[in-house]
């Protein structure tokens, strides 16, 4: 039977990104009462906090949509190939007006702490300014790479200027023009920063450790008849998303580079140089598992990225070797103009791995082992906790008590990213051990998985659905069994963030299921249709 006492709403969301507004609309459909809680002043998620300068998205435009709506995917017009935040935002307040979603939308609030009660079923939720609520379903829609790595480093409050991490960009904007930026960091974000910043900066100087396999984006604008071939054609896109190994509209190539002829490759490789990450995908199915055709690829890379950079010495330390790790241990890139910043007078490339280590921020900037840097802003763009970082951020405690913090210190176990054992009617969008894919993909279909659950639960008058610990360790095991069979197991040794190597002080682990996201999806279904073998279905006692 029901529980006797209501909760507030039958279900709370944290986070108004593409998760919770895809959460809003589905439970909504469901008849569920819906709030959505961020502690943002905006809706948007990555692209609320991420106003850096060049901050754009990786995917196409196009298919970094949510698509539950035919109506909203005709009506939306893309500008571009890859949009950039600021165009991304606009798209999802589009999205949170045509579907009226803003009255369950509650902006400027920090949840604090989220416990499950034992005797009602509910969980309880605190925000920091101490309000209460209560809900029977808890779903975390706070994004896989949020919750910011601030490095230890001596003297970071002693600065003068403004010094954040760039996920914390100001949100009024922040004047650069004419100024010194110190960035310490090279990876995505730095790669998109760098070239819009040196254009106005005094100067820019880029604090470098490990080289990257730095692809170009080739943006460019979106055409009358692009948007009409695409618009023509939606139903195949969602499709084709549906069905890819990286939740993206690629074709997939049919073809392995172990069985192509040698004089071809290079003319595949050269052929497909057309920008995004399709050139992965689409030129050799077998380019993240096969070692020989990951050095082939990585090669041809490192070939197309010295052919940008003037000075060779720079190009030495941008540019990783094929024996260094392979192409995809590390999240590669995407370039709008990155490798030619360096061959600017303004932009200046520290080796703080070998030759200078930065030994600390001081009141006018960065002292390394050799020299005192001057800035007048520091930027840390140092990367994410991803999966576990914002879910273990604030204490979220399970029918135990032990909170995910507590519950994660050695694995990050999860039941197909979705639940996880010890908290009943806890959910979450693209948690751990989920893949790593177009984002906006893999939240819809994480979101239909959760409400088809709730739906079942309301429709049969369960009051818990209570992740099994077996079905746990089964998915656990299954994604560490196919990440040993990948090339990104190797992450450990370049401090990726796909393996949680890039957090100090804390063991590498398996985040990601790299079985192929189509799969995962597929996986996803059986479980729905299979009645959720993966959790247990409980009626409280009266
Ligand atoms: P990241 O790829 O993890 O790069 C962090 C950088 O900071 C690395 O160069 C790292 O060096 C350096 N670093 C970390 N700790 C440091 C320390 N204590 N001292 C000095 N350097 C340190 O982070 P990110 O660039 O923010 O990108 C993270 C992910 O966010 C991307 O891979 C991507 O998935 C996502 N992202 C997406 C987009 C997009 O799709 N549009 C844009 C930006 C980011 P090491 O490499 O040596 O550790």
């Amino acid at each position: 039977m029901m529980t006797s006492q209501q909760p507030d709403y039958d279900a709370i969301v944290i986070g108004a990104g593409f998760a919770g507004l895809a959460a809003i609309h589905h439970l909504r459909e469901a008849g569920l009462s819906v709030k959505v809680f961020d502690r943002a002043a905006d809706i948007g998620g990555t692209w609320t906090w991420n106003r850096y300068p060049g901050a754009m998205t990786d995917s196409e435009s196009y298919y970094y949509c949510l698509t539950f709506s035919k109506e909203l995917l005709q009506e939306w017009s893309w500008s571009k190939r890859f949009p950039d935040w600021k165009e991304t935002l606009d798209y999802m307040r589009f999205v949170a007006d045509k579907c009226d979603m803003w009255p369950h939308i509650q902006l400027n609030t920090e949840i604090v702490s989220a416990d499950y009660q034992k005797d009602s079923g509910h969980w309880l939720i605190t925000t920091g300014g101490g309000e209460t609520y209560t809900c029977k379903y808890f779903i975390s829609g706070m994004g896989m790479i949020s919750e910011p790595v601030i490095p230890k480093i001596e003297g970071m409050d002693r600065f003068k200027g403004p010094l954040f991490h760039s996920s914390r960009w100001p949100q009024e904007g922040l004047d650069y023009a004419d100024k010194r930026v110190g960035i310490i960091g090279a990876g995505a974000t730095t790669v998109q920063m760098l070239p819009v910043m040196a254009q106005t900066a005094a100067n820019v100087t880029v604090f470098h450790r490990t080289p990257n396999f730095i692809m170009p984006a080739m943006q460019k604008p979106m055409t009358p008849e692009w948007e009409k071939e695409i618009k023509d054609n939606y139903d195949e896109i969602v499709s084709m998303c549906r069905n890819h190994v990286f939740g993206m509209a690629f074709n997939t190539a049919g073809r392995n580079l172990a069985d192509t002829p040698p004089e071809k490759i290079q003319q595949i490789f050269e052929e497909n140089w057309n920008g995004s990450f399709r050139w992965v995908f689409e030129t050799f199915d077998d380019l993240l598992s096969n070692p020989e055709a990951n050095k082939m690829a990585s090669q041809f890379i490192i070939d197309k990225m010295r052919e940008r950079v003037d000075d060779p010495e720079v190009a030495d330390l941008l540019i990783p070797s094929t024996d260094d790790y392979p192409l995809f241990a590390k999240r590669p890139p995407l370039d709008h103009g990155y490798l030619e910043a360096y061959n600017r007078d303004n932009v200046h490339l520290v080796d703080i791995k070998d030759r200078e280590p930065i030994v600390e921020i001081t009141e006018t900037g960065v002292r390394t082992t050799e020299n005192d840097y001057e800035f007048d802003i520091i930027v840390l763009a140092t990367g994410f906790r991803a999966y576990t970082g914002a879910l273990e951020a604030f204490p979220i405690r399970g029918e135990s008590g032990e909170s995910l913090r507590e519950k994660w210190k050695k694995t990050s176990a999860c039941i197909m990213g979705v639940c996880t054992a010890d908290f009943p009617n806890l959910f979450m969008v693209t948690g751990p051990q989920a893949p790593f894919a177009n984002l906006p993909t893999s939240i819809e279909q994480n979101v239909i998985w959760i409400t088809d659950c709730i739906k079942k639960m309301e429709s049969e008058g369960y009051d818990l659905c209570v992740p099994r610990q077996a079905a746990e360790e089964e998915w656990t095991a299954h994604v560490a069994d196919i990440h040993e069979q990948t090339l990104m197991n190797q992450g450990d040794t370049v401090h990726s963030w796909m393996m949680g190597a890039n957090i100090e002080n804390h063991k590498p682990r398996v985040l990601i299921y790299f079985g192929g996201a189509n799969a995962y999806y597929d996986r996803l279904r059986e479980s729905v249709d299979g009645g959720f073998p993966e959790v247990a279905f409980e009626r409280l006692a009266s």
